[in-house]
């Protein structure tokens, strides 16, 4: 009875909904540097005259998080929501179709969109938790356990004074439940992902350190680009040195996975065998990938430079670890390349050497339980009911909030599901569908009734 209270609640307010993500789109919150607390003045207006407690938590110049929650009892069961506020910068603003801070709507009837930066990335996903919320407080549901709403900072710029800030200061003495990070997930032309972990972060600073000479007799030098070149050729040369890790869901798995969501096995293979996007999907699900991002070397058209320095950017699986790629690399340069590493980016002007150092990293993280967690299923069964079609379990190939929540141990049970497709996040005429914000209102609210009630 109540679902079908919360599910008209919803359908005889989209107006309302709709303007309020606006509101959100509208409130400039680009980081860098930030301004998180425009858009948390937003959902406190948003939510005032409501009777829920909603904390805004300033910092900075003009940037905050905020916590808000349905009711002041923590002893039953916690379901934790988390949003961010902050949004990428827009680019070159000229090569919008409508300015991104516009929230312009646009599209056919049955095919209305927002357009603006952070409509996907994750206003909408931000604006529908805030939004499940106000109902279930607004229709008085007599609900057992709590509904925190955390909408935090920071998180396109490493989350630290955002989600990990909240936890640590915060929400450290509230036992989570289940946690639903509200980034997009939709994976076209799959349908709707759900997250049940991500992959790790790693750039790697590589320094190859040659001879400086005069290039018009090159072979007195040796060419640290050459030598940068080398590496670059044989990269994939380290696999052979990495320890065999299996993916949280391997490749066979979500074959099975996949080929359900759609009419018929043969159907689903025709489709993979015909769409390079798709493997390259599956690729990035359950292997380890490494790309060179920046390079740099020379100081004069006539030189020999003895110096080139590149960024190589890994993306690792969950329990992969700095150690086995540091251990790798390094193996593959001196055992297939001949070269000899050292431990300092300097050294005599004769010598020949190779140096890595770790310039950033981010854990990687997964929820080892998942497959048995009822909680799932019935989050699960709610998609389907409201999408009109199952969810695909998946793995993040990119970084979230959720791995602060897994890696210290605060919740586990963290899942990412959130309206939007995770291609459209940063780009320029970012958009998300009105259908697709108001599916995930009824899935949030439903998922959030059933779990408390
Ligand atoms: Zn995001």
């Amino acid at each position: 009875m109540s679902e079908e209270l919360i599910l008209n609640e919803i359908e005889n307010n989209t107006e309302e909904y709709i303007e309020f993500l606006r509101e959100l789109i509208q409130a400039e919150s680009y980081n860098p540097p930030g301004n998180e607390k425009n858009v948390a003045l937003k959902i406190e207006k948003y939510l005032k005259n409501t009777d829920i407690k909603s904390e805004i938590f300033p910092f900075g110049e003009n940037r905050a998080n905020l916590i808000a929650t349905l009711n002041n009892n923590f002893e039953g069961k916690n379901l934790l929501y988390n949003g961010h506020m902050d949004v990428v910068p827009p680019g070159n603003e000229e090569e919008w179709k409508y300015p991104p801070l516009s929230a312009t709507i646009k599209g056919s009837k049955t095919n209305k969109k927002i357009f603006g930066r952070g409509a996907v990335d994750m206003k909408a996903g931000l604006a529908a938790m805030v939004i499940a919320v106000k109902i279930l407080k607004k229709l008085g549901i007599k609900l057992s356990g709590n509904l925190i709403l955390n909408a935090v900072a920071d998180e396109e710029t490493g989350g630290e004074l955002g989600t990990m800030w909240c936890l640590e200061n915060q929400l450290k003495s509230i036992k989570c439940n289940f946690a639903v990070i509200g980034e997009m997930s939709g994976m076209e032309p799959i349908g709707k992902g759900i997250a049940i972990g991500e992959k790790g972060n790693l750039h790697l600073k590589v320094i190859t350190n040659g001879i400086l000479g005069h290039s018009m007799m090159p072979s007195f030098s040796k060419n640290s680009i050459n030598m940068m070149s080398e590496i670059i050729l044989n990269l994939d040369k380290m696999d052979k040195y990495m320890p065999k890790i299996n993916p949280p869901i391997s490749y066979d798995r979500y074959k099975e996975i996949f080929s359900t969501l759609f009419p018929s096995k043969e159907q689903f293979e025709r489709i993979l065998n015909e769409q390079k996007a798709l493997q390259v999907i599956f690729d990035a699900m359950t292997q380890f990938t490494k790309s060179f991002t920046i390079i740099n070397a020379g100081v004069k058209e006539n030189v020999i430079p003895d110096q080139c320095e590149a960024i190589i950017n890994f993306r690792l699986l969950p329990c992969q670890t700095v150690e086995m790629v540091l251990y790798a690399i390094k193996k593959m340069t001196t055992e297939e390349l001949g070269y000899e590493i050292k431990n300092e980016p300097i050294g005599n002007p004769k010598e020949v050497f190779v140096y890595f150092e770790v310039y950033q990293y981010g854990e990687g993280s997964y929820w080892q339980n998942w497959e048995e967690s009822q909680d799932l299923k019935d989050f699960v069964d709610i998609i389907e009911k409201i999408y009109g079609k199952k969810p695909a379990y998946i793995l993040a190939p990119g970084g979230t909030d959720a791995k602060f929540f897994r890696n210290i141990d605060y919740c586990p049970q963290t899942i990412i599901f959130g309206p939007g497709e995770a291609l459209a996040a940063h780009t320029t005429n970012e958009s998300i569908k009105i259908h697709d914000f108001i599916n995930a209102i009824k899935v949030y609210t439903l998922f959030a009734y059933n779990f408390l009630k």
